[in-house]
């Protein structure tokens, strides 16, 4: 833990010099005239028989301009609040914002109402006009909530009360579990750790300490019930009684719906997920022997294997993930340099920081930026190469208009996956040494796991936990129940699970902050892993239409994209290919292995 990693902090002075500069107060005041103006000129005149298809569109853009306004010191705040979550000014700031944004989008609510509130035949006319061209997915999407959306003084009212309703329950997630300390003995020397410290250490090789920091850990969120367990009723709580206001059949629903996917093929791959734990379990059985173990604990699954346990410099990452990247293709590499060189991503461990990591896209015109918790394991790097992913994808989707810039939640995760993926081919192909071979193997089969099984478990356990919350408030019991019940599933008899990993629910705040966003996971990883299996039949003609895919953004829905490069999202083979691929790899360690 004494090893100067090299890591880097973010500049965040490119978007304002600091929490008190004046430039935000007058970004913010712009934005809100604007959206006076936007009022005063639209308000009662979109579904209109006058309104013009040239008409929508110069609305549509003036509604981007006041975005890009309003974004940006939201963006600020929450990047500043991300990378030190203890610094009150930040908390003030980020609580400025969110109340700005939410009068904000309380003066704009009816302009997509009206949207939703022309009639049919009348909208197909507009929407063929080719002035709409660019806009037509965007606006058909927002129709298909138009059977869900309620009339605008309901719309504001629920924004109203969002602020302290859920979002304040996300906030105070946030604050809490970002302030646990955890004290530990580690070699003779006992001393303060973060809860992303403690995780880290399920990637030590002493058996005893990986127990020792994930019991801490879960056991500190066990003390912490009360709260947790609250938050979590609440949260879910609020999503039931909202869709059940809205008129979705189902919890998960809307996530379907913004995602663009049907129950069916979320459904259909689930099911596909479930029949392949099989595979997990069989790798759990071979790490265990690789460990020289009777059977694995789930604390050991990321456990280092063979005495491969070297730690990396954050500039040595840097360099394997660009040389992965470029080995792909030249401008994907150049992207990712200028990434450093403009002191974008935020990678030292602090107490205060925000766990875990994620890549956040501002805006079209206001490049990305990337938090990340270093730690100096092979994993970090590859984290490294998934945020840079993100960011590529961010940047290659720059040249669409900001209503298309965002991939939805399924697609978001393509390129990160990919980049790990990249290096991970490159890694192996540097590598002879048969120890080093299975480590990188391990490794990688342990990220799919975790991205694909693992993320299944943890939807099916929402799904529950959801359904039941409709009808009765959950005890932390029935939290710990469902939660082991699941896991249970996955790991069959192949791994223990300690007693703690009980709580192992209450700490994955994907559930607090956004509802089935983990299926998102499970449909990136193995969308991946069958893309990848195309460019490596394919070589280099497979790249164009690969970063074509990329740039494409958020401008039409996941089978209609994937369909173009020869995907069809309902066919249960398809996400079969994907399990094939892990069984390749699979293959491939087992023959390695032979090897020594
Ligand atoms: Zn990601």
């Amino acid at each position: 833990m004494t090893q100067d990693l090299e890591t880097t902090r973010w500049d965040l002075t490119k978007l304002y010099a600091s929490p008190s500069d004046p430039a935000i107060d007058v970004d913010m005041e712009k934005a809100k005239k604007a959206v006076y103006r936007f009022r005063e000129t639209y308000h009662g005149k979109i579904a209109e028989e006058g309104f013009t298809s040239q008409a929508l569109r110069t609305s549509i853009r003036e509604i981007e301009t006041i975005q890009e306004l309003a974004l940006k010191p939201y963006w600020y705040a929450q990047l500043l609040f991300a990378a030190d979550t203890e610094n009150d000014l930040h908390k003030e700031l980020v609580q400025k914002c969110r109340e700005f944004f939410a009068a904000l989008r309380h003066e704009i609510l009816f302009y997509e109402l009206e949207i939703i509130a022309i009639p049919d035949d009348r909208f197909e006319q507009l929407i063929e006009d080719t002035a709409l061209a660019e806009y037509r997915h965007y606006l058909r999407h927002l129709r298909i909530f138009k059977p869900y959306t309620l009339s605008e003084g309901e719309e504001q009212a629920i924004n109203l009360k969002d602020v302290t309703g859920k979002q304040a329950f996300s906030q105070l997630f946030e604050e809490l579990t970002a302030s646990f300390r955890y004290r530990l003995d580690l070699e003779g020397e006992e001393r303060e750790y973060t809860g992303e410290e403690l995780l880290a250490m399920l990637h030590r090789p002493e058996a005893e300490l990986r127990e020792r920091a994930f019991t801490a850990f879960l056991e500190r969120h066990g003390e912490n019930t009360l709260v947790l367990t609250s938050v979590f009723n609440n949260i879910f709580l609020d999503h039931g009684g909202e869709c059940k206001l809205r008129g979705y059949d189902s919890p998960i629903t809307a996530t379907h719906l913004t995602n663009e996917l049907s129950q069916e093929t979320i459904e259909g791959m689930m099911t596909v997920s479930e029949e392949n734990y099989p595979l997990a379990q069989e790798y759990f059985r071979i790490k265990a022997e690789l460990l020289g173990m009777e059977k694995l604990k789930n604390c050991d699954v990321y456990a280092p294997v063979a005495e491969v346990n070297r730690t990396y410099t954050f500039p040595e990452a840097r360099e394997m993930v660009l040389q992965a990247f470029g080995a792909f293709d030249p401008q994907m590499r150049q992207i990712a340099e200028g990434f450093f060189k403009e002191s974008r991503i935020d990678s030292a461990v602090r107490p205060g920081k925000t766990g875990g990591a994620f890549c956040a896209g501002l805006t079209p015109s206001l490049p990305p930026y990337v938090l990340m918790n270093f730690t100096g394991n092979l994993r970090d790097v590859a984290t490294l190469a998934h945020e840079l992913g993100h960011w590529i994808h961010f940047t290659l989707a720059g040249r669409q208009r900001l209503v298309n810039y965002d991939a939805v939640l399924p697609m978001a995760e393509t390129a990160s996956v990919f980049g790990e993926m990249l290096l991970t081919r490159q890694l192996l192909s540097e590598e002879s040494d048969p120890k080093v071979r299975t480590a990188i193997l391990c490794a990688k089969i342990e990220d799919i796991v975790a991205t694909t099984f693992r993320q299944n478990v943890l939807t099916r356990f929402e799904q529950k936990t959801h359904d039941k919350r409709k009808e009765k408030l959950l005890t932390p019991e029935e939290f710990c129940d469902f939660w082991w019940e699941e896991n249970g599933r996955l790991f069959g008899d192949a791994v223990e699970m300690i007693p703690a990993y009980r709580w192992g629910w209450s700490y994955i705040s994907h559930f607090i902050h956004s509802r089935f966003y983990c299926y998102s996971y499970v449909f990136g990883e193995l969308l991946v892993l069958s893309l990848f299996r195309k460019y490596q039949e394919e070589g280099d003609t497979f790249v164009p239409r690969y970063l074509d895919l990329l740039a494409s953004g958020g401008s039409d829905s996941p089978p209609n994209l994937l369909a173009r490069i020869g995907i069809d999202v309902n066919d249960r083979t398809f996400w079969k290919m994907g399990y094939d691929l892990v069984r390749d790899l699979l293959n491939e360690l087992k023959t390695t292995l032979r090897d020594q």
